[in-house]
Protein backbone atom coordinates (compact mmCIF):
# COMPACT_ATOMS: atom_id res chain seq x y z
CA UNK A 1 0.00 0.00 0.00
CA UNK A 2 1.39 3.52 -0.96
CA UNK A 3 1.50 6.36 1.75
CA UNK A 4 -1.31 7.64 -0.77
CA UNK A 5 -3.73 5.42 -0.50
CA UNK A 6 -3.21 4.89 3.44
CA UNK A 7 -3.99 8.33 3.67
CA UNK A 8 -7.28 8.06 1.75
CA UNK A 9 -8.73 5.98 3.71
CA UNK A 10 -8.18 8.53 6.84
CA UNK A 11 -10.33 10.94 5.42
CA UNK A 12 -14.14 11.19 6.24
CA UNK A 13 -15.79 11.53 3.43
CA UNK A 14 -19.60 12.00 5.04
CA UNK A 15 -18.17 14.95 6.32
CA UNK A 16 -15.97 16.01 3.48
CA UNK A 17 -18.93 16.08 1.23
CA UNK A 18 -21.06 17.58 3.68
CA UNK A 19 -18.59 20.55 3.78
CA UNK A 20 -18.18 20.71 0.36
CA UNK A 21 -21.40 20.86 0.11
CA UNK A 22 -21.66 24.29 2.61
CA UNK A 23 -18.79 25.88 0.84
CA UNK A 24 -20.89 25.60 -2.88
CA UNK A 25 -24.31 26.80 -1.09
CA UNK A 26 -21.97 29.67 0.25
CA UNK A 27 -20.45 30.43 -3.43
CA UNK A 28 -23.65 30.36 -5.31
CA UNK A 29 -25.03 33.04 -3.03
CA UNK A 30 -22.07 35.35 -4.16
CA UNK A 31 -23.71 36.77 -7.29
CA UNK A 32 -20.84 36.47 -9.63
CA UNK A 33 -23.16 37.40 -12.81
CA UNK A 34 -20.93 38.64 -15.92
CA UNK A 35 -20.70 41.15 -17.06
CA UNK A 36 -19.86 42.64 -14.87
CA UNK A 37 -18.54 39.52 -12.98
CA UNK A 38 -17.35 40.60 -9.90
CA UNK A 39 -15.19 37.81 -8.96
CA UNK A 40 -13.49 39.53 -6.30
CA UNK A 41 -15.97 38.58 -3.86
CA UNK A 42 -15.97 34.82 -4.40
CA UNK A 43 -11.94 35.41 -4.69
CA UNK A 44 -12.25 36.26 -1.34
CA UNK A 45 -14.28 33.73 0.19
CA UNK A 46 -11.89 31.14 -1.36
CA UNK A 47 -9.07 32.79 -0.20
CA UNK A 48 -10.30 32.96 3.67
CA UNK A 49 -10.90 29.24 3.70
CA UNK A 50 -7.88 28.51 1.93
CA UNK A 51 -5.75 30.81 4.11
CA UNK A 52 -7.42 29.61 7.29
CA UNK A 53 -5.95 26.24 6.75
CA UNK A 54 -2.33 27.66 5.88
CA UNK A 55 -1.99 27.69 2.20
CA UNK A 56 -0.69 30.28 0.59
CA UNK A 57 -2.49 32.20 -2.09
CA UNK A 58 -2.70 35.81 -4.01
CA UNK A 59 -5.17 37.53 -5.88
CA UNK A 60 -4.17 38.77 -9.29
CA UNK A 61 -6.02 40.83 -11.90
CA UNK A 62 -6.29 43.54 -14.23
CA UNK A 63 -8.48 45.59 -11.74
CA UNK A 64 -9.45 44.84 -8.68
CA UNK A 65 -12.87 43.63 -9.27
CA UNK A 66 -11.84 40.98 -11.58
CA UNK A 67 -9.87 38.57 -9.60
CA UNK A 68 -8.36 35.97 -10.14
CA UNK A 69 -7.32 33.97 -7.07
CA UNK A 70 -4.30 31.56 -7.20
CA UNK A 71 -3.22 29.15 -4.52
CA UNK A 72 -0.33 26.79 -4.56
CA UNK A 73 0.64 23.21 -2.44
CA UNK A 74 4.10 22.46 -2.79
CA UNK A 75 5.31 19.48 -3.75
CA UNK A 76 8.78 17.87 -3.50
CA UNK A 77 9.19 19.29 -6.89
CA UNK A 78 10.67 15.86 -8.73
CA UNK A 79 7.57 16.30 -11.41
CA UNK A 80 6.21 19.42 -12.75
CA UNK A 81 3.37 21.23 -11.42
CA UNK A 82 -0.80 19.97 -11.86
CA UNK A 83 -3.01 22.86 -12.23
CA UNK A 84 -6.87 22.63 -10.87
CA UNK A 85 -8.51 25.43 -12.59
CA UNK A 86 -12.24 26.89 -12.97
CA UNK A 87 -13.82 29.98 -13.34
CA UNK A 88 -15.95 31.67 -10.74
CA UNK A 89 -18.20 33.63 -13.20
CA UNK A 90 -21.52 33.01 -14.33
CA UNK A 91 -23.52 33.84 -17.17
CA UNK A 92 -27.14 35.99 -16.36
CA UNK A 93 -30.14 34.84 -15.69
CA UNK A 94 -33.89 35.21 -15.80
CA UNK A 95 -35.21 35.17 -12.53
CA UNK A 96 -38.98 35.06 -13.14
CA UNK A 97 -38.06 31.94 -15.88
CA UNK A 98 -36.75 30.15 -12.92
CA UNK A 99 -38.88 28.52 -9.98
CA UNK A 100 -35.87 28.74 -7.20
CA UNK A 101 -34.06 31.92 -6.52
CA UNK A 102 -31.38 32.23 -8.77
CA UNK A 103 -28.65 33.33 -5.73
CA UNK A 104 -30.39 31.74 -3.30
CA UNK A 105 -28.34 27.97 -3.43
CA UNK A 106 -31.76 26.53 -2.38
CA UNK A 107 -31.39 22.77 -1.16
CA UNK A 108 -34.80 21.33 -2.26
CA UNK A 109 -35.05 17.18 -3.11
CA UNK A 110 -31.76 16.58 -2.96
CA UNK A 111 -30.65 19.22 -5.42
CA UNK A 112 -28.98 22.69 -5.05
CA UNK A 113 -29.98 25.64 -6.93
CA UNK A 114 -28.28 28.28 -8.32
CA UNK A 115 -26.68 29.71 -11.52
CA UNK A 116 -23.30 28.29 -11.73
CA UNK A 117 -24.39 24.77 -9.79
CA UNK A 118 -23.23 22.76 -12.80
CA UNK A 119 -21.05 25.85 -14.66
CA UNK A 120 -19.00 25.84 -13.04
CA UNK A 121 -18.86 26.54 -8.67
CA UNK A 122 -19.43 22.85 -7.97
CA UNK A 123 -16.38 22.61 -9.34
CA UNK A 124 -14.46 25.52 -7.55
CA UNK A 125 -15.59 23.94 -4.73
CA UNK A 126 -14.41 20.04 -5.24
CA UNK A 127 -10.86 21.70 -6.47
CA UNK A 128 -11.07 24.12 -3.41
CA UNK A 129 -11.81 20.82 -1.22
CA UNK A 130 -9.07 18.99 -2.93
CA UNK A 131 -6.42 21.29 -1.73
CA UNK A 132 -7.83 21.60 1.95
CA UNK A 133 -7.68 17.66 1.86
CA UNK A 134 -4.29 17.35 0.72
CA UNK A 135 -2.79 19.64 2.89
CA UNK A 136 -5.14 18.16 6.09
CA UNK A 137 -3.73 14.67 5.14
CA UNK A 138 -0.40 15.84 4.67
CA UNK A 139 -0.26 13.62 1.17
CA UNK A 140 3.82 13.71 0.06
CA UNK A 141 3.71 15.57 -3.00
CA UNK A 142 5.74 14.84 -6.06
CA UNK A 143 4.59 17.79 -7.97
CA UNK A 144 3.05 21.12 -6.82
CA UNK A 145 -0.74 21.28 -6.90
CA UNK A 146 -1.88 24.82 -8.00
CA UNK A 147 -5.58 26.34 -7.71
CA UNK A 148 -6.68 28.83 -10.09
CA UNK A 149 -10.12 30.14 -9.72
CA UNK A 150 -10.54 32.33 -12.66
CA UNK A 151 -12.81 35.33 -13.50
CA UNK A 152 -14.47 36.03 -16.83
CA UNK A 153 -14.53 32.53 -18.58
CA UNK A 154 -17.92 33.47 -19.49
CA UNK A 155 -17.02 36.04 -22.61
CA UNK A 156 -13.88 34.89 -23.33
CA UNK A 157 -11.49 35.14 -20.30
CA UNK A 158 -9.64 38.34 -21.11
CA UNK A 159 -9.56 39.33 -17.46
CA UNK A 160 -8.64 36.20 -15.71
CA UNK A 161 -7.10 33.21 -17.54
CA UNK A 162 -6.16 34.98 -20.58
CA UNK A 163 -4.63 37.99 -18.71
CA UNK A 164 -3.32 35.42 -15.84
CA UNK A 165 -1.49 33.66 -19.23
CA UNK A 166 -0.20 36.84 -20.88
CA UNK A 167 0.80 38.78 -17.09
CA UNK A 168 1.79 35.88 -14.64
CA UNK A 169 2.24 32.77 -16.53
CA UNK A 170 4.88 31.77 -13.75
CA UNK A 171 2.10 31.37 -11.54
CA UNK A 172 0.10 28.79 -13.59
CA UNK A 173 2.75 26.98 -15.34
CA UNK A 174 2.07 23.63 -15.45
CA UNK A 175 2.55 19.94 -16.51
CA UNK A 176 -0.96 19.06 -16.85
CA UNK A 177 -4.43 20.93 -15.45
CA UNK A 178 -8.01 19.95 -14.75
CA UNK A 179 -10.73 21.91 -15.64
CA UNK A 180 -14.39 21.73 -16.92
CA UNK A 181 -15.57 20.50 -20.10
CA UNK A 182 -16.14 16.61 -19.00
CA UNK A 183 -16.36 14.25 -15.75
CA UNK A 184 -19.90 14.40 -15.97
CA UNK A 185 -21.52 10.62 -15.85
CA UNK A 186 -24.05 10.26 -18.72
CA UNK A 187 -26.37 7.39 -20.67
CA UNK A 188 -26.28 6.63 -24.35
CA UNK A 189 -28.34 3.77 -25.70
CA UNK A 190 -28.17 2.50 -21.73
CA UNK A 191 -24.88 2.21 -21.21
CA UNK A 192 -22.87 4.98 -18.84
CA UNK A 193 -20.13 6.80 -19.79
CA UNK A 194 -18.12 9.81 -18.24
CA UNK A 195 -15.92 12.10 -20.57
CA UNK A 196 -12.55 13.55 -20.20
CA UNK A 197 -12.74 16.61 -22.46
CA UNK A 198 -9.25 16.43 -24.70
CA UNK A 199 -10.41 18.66 -27.39
CA UNK A 200 -12.14 21.82 -27.95
CA UNK A 201 -13.07 24.01 -30.69
CA UNK A 202 -11.90 27.29 -31.49
CA UNK A 203 -13.68 29.83 -31.95
CA UNK A 204 -13.86 31.87 -36.27
CA UNK A 205 -17.13 34.09 -35.63
CA UNK A 206 -17.23 36.57 -38.21
CA UNK A 207 -19.37 39.00 -40.05
CA UNK A 208 -21.20 39.02 -43.46
CA UNK A 209 -21.97 42.30 -45.19
CA UNK A 210 -24.00 42.46 -47.99
CA UNK A 211 -24.89 46.34 -50.05
CA UNK A 212 -27.38 47.54 -52.20
CA UNK A 213 -28.67 50.92 -53.79
CA UNK A 214 -30.71 52.86 -51.00
CA UNK A 215 -34.11 53.97 -51.86
CA UNK A 216 -37.76 54.07 -50.70
CA UNK A 217 -39.30 51.67 -49.81
CA UNK A 218 -42.76 52.13 -51.96
CA UNK A 219 -40.35 51.51 -54.63
CA UNK A 220 -38.91 48.53 -54.54
CA UNK A 221 -35.67 46.85 -56.72
CA UNK A 222 -33.34 43.83 -57.11
CA UNK A 223 -30.29 45.63 -55.74
CA UNK A 224 -31.45 45.27 -52.16
CA UNK A 225 -29.22 44.84 -49.01
CA UNK A 226 -31.01 42.59 -47.66
CA UNK A 227 -32.40 40.47 -50.17
CA UNK A 228 -28.45 39.37 -51.12
CA UNK A 229 -27.92 38.75 -47.32
CA UNK A 230 -31.33 36.43 -47.06
CA UNK A 231 -30.13 34.60 -50.24
CA UNK A 232 -26.55 33.99 -48.54
CA UNK A 233 -27.94 32.87 -45.41
CA UNK A 234 -30.19 30.92 -46.97
CA UNK A 235 -27.60 28.15 -48.35
CA UNK A 236 -26.84 27.23 -44.63
CA UNK A 237 -30.07 25.29 -44.63
CA UNK A 238 -29.16 23.14 -48.02
CA UNK A 239 -25.26 23.21 -47.74
CA UNK A 240 -22.69 21.78 -44.81
CA UNK A 241 -18.96 22.25 -44.57
CA UNK A 242 -17.52 19.25 -44.86
CA UNK A 243 -16.60 16.22 -42.29
CA UNK A 244 -12.90 16.04 -41.18
CA UNK A 245 -11.80 12.92 -38.75
CA UNK A 246 -9.73 14.43 -35.59
CA UNK A 247 -7.81 12.02 -33.27
CA UNK A 248 -10.01 12.66 -30.70
CA UNK A 249 -13.52 12.23 -31.94
CA UNK A 250 -12.21 8.80 -33.40
CA UNK A 251 -11.34 8.31 -29.85
CA UNK A 252 -14.63 9.16 -28.49
CA UNK A 253 -16.58 7.28 -31.29
CA UNK A 254 -14.28 4.26 -30.31
CA UNK A 255 -14.92 5.20 -26.48
CA UNK A 256 -18.66 4.97 -27.24
CA UNK A 257 -18.56 2.25 -29.42
CA UNK A 258 -16.59 -0.09 -27.16
CA UNK A 259 -19.48 -0.33 -24.60
CA UNK A 260 -22.14 -1.02 -27.07
CA UNK A 261 -24.13 -3.80 -28.14
CA UNK A 262 -22.51 -5.39 -31.91
CA UNK A 263 -25.37 -4.02 -34.08
CA UNK A 264 -24.38 0.09 -32.70
CA UNK A 265 -21.31 -0.21 -32.22
CA UNK A 266 -20.83 -1.32 -36.02
CA UNK A 267 -23.18 1.54 -37.10
CA UNK A 268 -20.98 3.89 -35.23
CA UNK A 269 -17.69 2.63 -36.39
CA UNK A 270 -19.00 3.28 -39.88
CA UNK A 271 -19.33 7.02 -39.15
CA UNK A 272 -15.43 6.54 -38.88
CA UNK A 273 -15.03 5.06 -42.36
CA UNK A 274 -15.72 7.69 -44.94
CA UNK A 275 -15.13 11.33 -44.11
CA UNK A 276 -17.64 11.84 -47.61
CA UNK A 277 -20.17 9.10 -46.38
CA UNK A 278 -19.69 10.28 -42.90
CA UNK A 279 -23.21 12.27 -42.29
CA UNK A 280 -25.10 9.21 -44.21
CA UNK A 281 -24.21 7.39 -41.11
CA UNK A 282 -25.09 9.70 -38.42
CA UNK A 283 -28.42 9.55 -39.85
CA UNK A 284 -28.48 6.21 -40.18
CA UNK A 285 -27.63 5.77 -36.50
CA UNK A 286 -29.93 3.97 -33.76
CA UNK A 287 -29.08 7.00 -31.47
CA UNK A 288 -31.58 9.74 -30.15
CA UNK A 289 -31.24 12.93 -31.80
CA UNK A 290 -29.31 14.82 -29.51
CA UNK A 291 -26.65 12.57 -29.76
CA UNK A 292 -26.55 12.88 -33.43
CA UNK A 293 -26.94 16.91 -33.30
CA UNK A 294 -23.82 16.90 -30.92
CA UNK A 295 -21.40 14.51 -32.89
CA UNK A 296 -22.60 16.35 -36.73
CA UNK A 297 -21.03 19.29 -35.35
CA UNK A 298 -17.66 17.34 -33.68
CA UNK A 299 -17.03 16.33 -36.95
CA UNK A 300 -16.92 19.38 -39.04
CA UNK A 301 -16.30 22.83 -38.61
CA UNK A 302 -19.43 24.68 -38.39
CA UNK A 303 -21.46 28.12 -38.52
CA UNK A 304 -24.29 29.32 -36.91
CA UNK A 305 -26.44 32.74 -38.33
CA UNK A 306 -27.04 34.17 -34.98
CA UNK A 307 -27.40 37.66 -35.35
CA UNK A 308 -28.95 39.90 -38.21
CA UNK A 309 -28.64 43.86 -38.49
CA UNK A 310 -30.10 46.00 -41.55
CA UNK A 311 -32.38 49.20 -41.85
CA UNK A 312 -33.80 51.27 -39.56
CA UNK A 313 -37.10 52.59 -41.40
CA UNK A 314 -39.26 50.68 -42.28
CA UNK A 315 -40.19 53.05 -45.26
CA UNK A 316 -36.50 52.89 -46.43
CA UNK A 317 -34.45 50.46 -48.10
CA UNK A 318 -31.00 50.29 -46.60
CA UNK A 319 -27.95 49.91 -48.91
CA UNK A 320 -26.21 47.74 -46.11
CA UNK A 321 -27.17 44.48 -44.26
CA UNK A 322 -25.04 42.71 -41.81
CA UNK A 323 -25.16 38.85 -40.46
CA UNK A 324 -22.94 37.80 -37.21
CA UNK A 325 -22.10 34.05 -37.48
CA UNK A 326 -21.15 32.15 -35.08
CA UNK A 327 -18.24 30.00 -36.60
CA UNK A 328 -16.52 26.62 -34.19
CA UNK A 329 -13.49 25.67 -36.26
CA UNK A 330 -11.11 21.88 -35.44
CA UNK A 331 -8.45 21.47 -34.03
CA UNK A 332 -5.66 21.63 -36.23
CA UNK A 333 -7.80 24.13 -38.20
CA UNK A 334 -6.98 28.45 -38.63
CA UNK A 335 -9.66 30.18 -39.46
CA UNK A 336 -8.12 31.03 -42.25
CA UNK A 337 -8.13 27.13 -43.68
CA UNK A 338 -12.08 27.45 -42.18
CA UNK A 339 -12.77 30.85 -44.83
CA UNK A 340 -12.08 28.90 -47.57
CA UNK A 341 -14.72 25.98 -46.46
CA UNK A 342 -17.01 29.50 -46.18
CA UNK A 343 -16.45 30.75 -49.58
CA UNK A 344 -17.26 27.25 -51.38
CA UNK A 345 -21.00 28.29 -49.85
CA UNK A 346 -20.90 31.56 -49.57
CA UNK A 347 -18.76 32.54 -52.81
CA UNK A 348 -15.73 34.18 -53.72
CA UNK A 349 -16.12 37.98 -53.08
CA UNK A 350 -18.04 37.53 -49.75
CA UNK A 351 -15.60 39.41 -47.25
CA UNK A 352 -15.23 37.20 -44.29
CA UNK A 353 -14.22 39.29 -41.51
CA UNK A 354 -13.37 36.93 -38.28
CA UNK A 355 -14.10 38.65 -35.35
CA UNK A 356 -11.14 37.84 -32.08
CA UNK A 357 -10.70 34.19 -33.26
CA UNK A 358 -10.03 32.19 -30.74
CA UNK A 359 -7.82 28.60 -31.16
CA UNK A 360 -9.04 25.25 -31.23
CA UNK A 361 -6.98 22.77 -28.62
CA UNK A 362 -6.07 19.45 -29.03
CA UNK A 363 -4.37 17.25 -25.90
CA UNK A 364 -3.63 13.55 -26.22
CA UNK A 365 -5.22 11.59 -24.57
CA UNK A 366 -2.96 8.44 -23.99
CA UNK A 367 -1.41 9.92 -20.64
CA UNK A 368 -0.58 9.02 -16.63
CA UNK A 369 -2.90 11.07 -15.63
CA UNK A 370 -5.86 10.13 -17.92
CA UNK A 371 -4.66 6.35 -17.00
CA UNK A 372 -5.95 7.43 -13.18
CA UNK A 373 -8.93 8.74 -14.14
CA UNK A 374 -10.07 5.26 -15.85
CA UNK A 375 -8.92 4.04 -12.53
CA UNK A 376 -10.58 6.04 -9.81
CA UNK A 377 -14.33 5.57 -11.94
CA UNK A 378 -13.37 2.15 -12.14
CA UNK A 379 -13.84 1.98 -8.40
CA UNK A 380 -16.28 3.97 -7.81
CA UNK A 381 -18.96 2.92 -10.71
CA UNK A 382 -17.36 -0.18 -12.67
CA UNK A 383 -19.55 -0.49 -15.27
CA UNK A 384 -19.21 3.09 -16.64
CA UNK A 385 -16.69 3.46 -19.93
CA UNK A 386 -14.23 6.75 -19.71
CA UNK A 387 -13.76 8.36 -22.57
CA UNK A 388 -11.99 11.28 -24.79
CA UNK A 389 -14.60 13.96 -25.62
CA UNK A 390 -14.26 17.06 -27.91
CA UNK A 391 -16.09 20.06 -26.87
CA UNK A 392 -17.63 21.86 -29.42
CA UNK A 393 -17.82 25.36 -27.41
CA UNK A 394 -15.15 26.55 -25.76
CA UNK A 395 -13.45 26.74 -22.19
CA UNK A 396 -10.28 28.68 -20.39
CA UNK A 397 -8.44 25.49 -22.00
CA UNK A 398 -7.96 28.03 -25.11
CA UNK A 399 -5.67 29.78 -22.56
CA UNK A 400 -3.49 27.03 -20.61
CA UNK A 401 -2.80 25.37 -23.63
CA UNK A 402 -0.58 28.15 -24.74
CA UNK A 403 1.87 27.33 -22.14
CA UNK A 404 2.22 23.83 -23.60
CA UNK A 405 0.11 22.39 -20.36
CA UNK A 406 -1.99 19.58 -21.54
CA UNK A 407 -5.39 20.33 -20.47
CA UNK A 408 -8.09 17.65 -19.48
CA UNK A 409 -11.72 18.55 -18.75
CA UNK A 410 -12.70 16.45 -15.80
CA UNK A 411 -15.56 17.88 -13.57
CA UNK A 412 -16.94 14.90 -11.48
CA UNK A 413 -20.10 14.11 -11.44
CA UNK A 414 -23.02 11.40 -11.21
CA UNK A 415 -25.02 10.93 -13.90
CA UNK A 416 -28.79 12.32 -12.45
CA UNK A 417 -31.31 11.59 -15.48
CA UNK A 418 -31.75 12.74 -18.27
CA UNK A 419 -32.15 16.66 -18.89
CA UNK A 420 -29.97 18.08 -16.47
CA UNK A 421 -27.21 19.64 -18.42
CA UNK A 422 -29.35 21.74 -20.38
CA UNK A 423 -29.71 23.26 -17.89
CA UNK A 424 -26.17 24.82 -17.91
CA UNK A 425 -26.69 28.24 -19.16
CA UNK A 426 -30.82 27.76 -18.77
CA UNK A 427 -33.23 27.96 -15.72
CA UNK A 428 -33.33 26.09 -13.22
CA UNK A 429 -29.86 25.29 -13.17
CA UNK A 430 -29.35 22.73 -10.37
CA UNK A 431 -26.51 20.17 -9.17
CA UNK A 432 -27.59 17.25 -6.54
CA UNK A 433 -26.15 16.63 -3.40
CA UNK A 434 -25.09 12.98 -3.68
CA UNK A 435 -23.16 13.99 -7.04
CA UNK A 436 -21.10 16.72 -5.28
CA UNK A 437 -19.70 14.88 -2.51
CA UNK A 438 -19.33 11.47 -4.87
CA UNK A 439 -16.77 14.23 -7.34
CA UNK A 440 -15.41 15.96 -4.75
CA UNK A 441 -14.37 12.10 -3.63
CA UNK A 442 -13.19 11.12 -7.17
CA UNK A 443 -11.11 14.53 -7.83
CA UNK A 444 -9.34 14.16 -4.72
CA UNK A 445 -8.40 10.20 -5.41
CA UNK A 446 -7.44 11.05 -8.99
CA UNK A 447 -5.64 14.05 -7.97
CA UNK A 448 -3.32 12.93 -4.96
CA UNK A 449 -2.98 9.65 -6.89
CA UNK A 450 -1.38 11.76 -9.65
CA UNK A 451 0.49 14.35 -7.74
CA UNK A 452 1.74 12.04 -4.88
CA UNK A 453 3.20 9.23 -7.63
CA UNK A 454 7.10 9.36 -7.91
ZN1 LIG B 1 -17.89 27.15 -17.56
Amino acid sequence: MTSSSRDRTMIDWQAAGDEAVRYLRDLLRIDTRNPPGNEIRAAEYLRDLLQREGIACQIVGPSPERATLIARLKGSGRKPPLLLMSHTDVVAVEPDQWSHDPFGAELVDGFIYGRGALDMKHMVIMELMTMLLLKRSGVQLERDVIYMAAADEETGGQYGAGWVVEHHPELIQAEYAINEGGGAGSEINGRRYYTVQTAEKGTARFRLRTSGTPGHGSQPHSDNAILKLANLLSRLETQRTPVHYTTSLRAYIEGVASAQPPEVAQALRAVLADESRADEAIDALPLNENFKKRLRAMVRNTVAPTMLRAGSQINVIPSEAEAFLDGRHLPGWTPEMFAEELRQIFGDDVEIEFLNPSEPMEADPASPLFDIIKDVIRQHDPEATVIPTLLTGATDAKHIARLGTRVYGFAPGLYDGPGEWNRIHGHDERVSVRSVQWGTRVLYEVVARFASEA
